[in-house]
């Protein structure tokens, strides 16, 4: 048996929980494993039908008004109720967060390993799991040979997809045993802030980036210009949104958002993994940069080397000359 800890919002179960999910059954099938869910969250009709679509016939719901705010250590300890009831073998949440936050406890409390952000099952019996290390910039293989697996799946591991045969999920309510010293440390009050807009970044057709290579907040001014000839969106590496040149809604990555345009091109973008991970659906990338040997210049279809205050102000004199002739 897989137990998947699923996290919900107001429109139903999270992309990340829903990506969990399909881990899982994609684990299961492989390991001979049925796979139940622990919702917290009240277990609505989207959400039981968002869990049957990912084929999941039982669904435990913990009850107990001492758990509607969140509070990592008592979470814990009614899903360990439930993992010892249904016996399970796995344990499995997304990578977020409050994800691994309540996996590290479990793990504590069943005195086995936890395997963080993992993204992919190199085999089953015994379980070895591949997982993203030292923020996502290197992979590790991990042995969970414990009677009890305990891991988490790294955001955007695999797409959310439906399983094959839909389910009607049963919610079987249960009532777990929580000791006080559990709720000490909880979720007392939650604040809104503004959403991001990143859809039309994540919409473009053209994207043009920038990076570090920009020089500086008054670097832009070129780059915004090309953007707007191609009629794209500009996207930026995370050193640009951490000194603050642009808003974070701009970054490209694993930590900002993922892209798939027709036409990329990275100025001054060394092509770390973790923008990588952002970019790499593009379908033609036409890196700018000094460097030669930048990952990102050697990944590209097309490379122009050279200093992007040279290059995009020559670009965007010939894309205007074309406009106006
Ligand atoms: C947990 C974690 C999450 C992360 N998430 C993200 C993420 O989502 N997105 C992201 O981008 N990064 C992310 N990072 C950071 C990432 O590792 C890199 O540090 C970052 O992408 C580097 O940004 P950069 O390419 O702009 O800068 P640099 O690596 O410093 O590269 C600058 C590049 O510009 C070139 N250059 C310099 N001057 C010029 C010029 N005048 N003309 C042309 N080229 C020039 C250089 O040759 C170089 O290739 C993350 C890191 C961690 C640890």
């Amino acid at each position: 048996m897989i137990i998947v800890l699923v996290e919900a919002n107001a429109d139903g179960l999270t992309l990340f929980s829903r990506e969990a999910l399909t881990f899982a059954r994609a684990l299961g099938d492989r390991a001979g494993h049925a796979v139940q869910a622990v919702v917290f969250d009240e277990p609505t009709d989207a959400i039981r039908q968002q869990l049957g679509e990912q084929g999941v016939a039982l669904a435990h719901h913990p009850d107990d008004p001492r758990l509607s705010d969140y509070a990592g250590a008592s979470w814990a300890a009614a899903a360990v109720d439930v993992v010892r009831s249904s016996a399970a073998e796995i344990v499995l949440a997304s990578g977020t967060p409050r994800g691994n936050e309540i996996l590290a406890h479990i793990a504590a409390r069943l005195d086995v390993r936890m395997a963080a952000n993992v993204v992919q099952v190199e085999s089953t019996d015994p379980l070895v799991v591949t997982r993203q290390v030292v923020g996502g910039a290197a992979l590790e293989d991990m042995r969970l040979d414990d009677p009890i697996a305990v891991l988490s799946v790294a955001g955007h591991a695999c797409d959310p997809q439906a399983a094959s045969v839909a389910m009607t999920t049963e919610v079987a309510t249960v009532s777990p045993t929580l000791d006080e010293r559990d709720l000490v440390t909880r979720v007392m009050q939650v604040e809104q802030t503004q959403a991001e807009d990143t859809s039309a970044l994540t919409g473009a057709r053209v994207v043009v980036g920038a990076g570090r290579g920009a020089g500086g907040a008054e670097g832009f001014t070129d780059l915004l210009e090309l953007t707007e000839l191609l009629g794209g969106a500009l996207g930026v590496s995370r050193v640009v949104t951490s000194l603050g040149w642009r808003p974070h809604s701009e970054q490209v990555g694993q930590t900002g958002s993922r892209i798939a345009p027709d036409l990329y091109i990275p100025c001054g973008i060394s092509g770390a993994i973790q923008h990588w991970a952002g970019c790499q659906s593009a379908k033609t990338i036409l890196a700018i940069n000094t460097d030669p040997e930048a990952p990102m210049v050697t990944r590209a279809h097309y490379a122009v080397i050279g200093d992007l205050h040279e290059v995009v102000p020559a670009i965007n004199k010939e894309l205007r000359s074309r406009r106006t002739g």
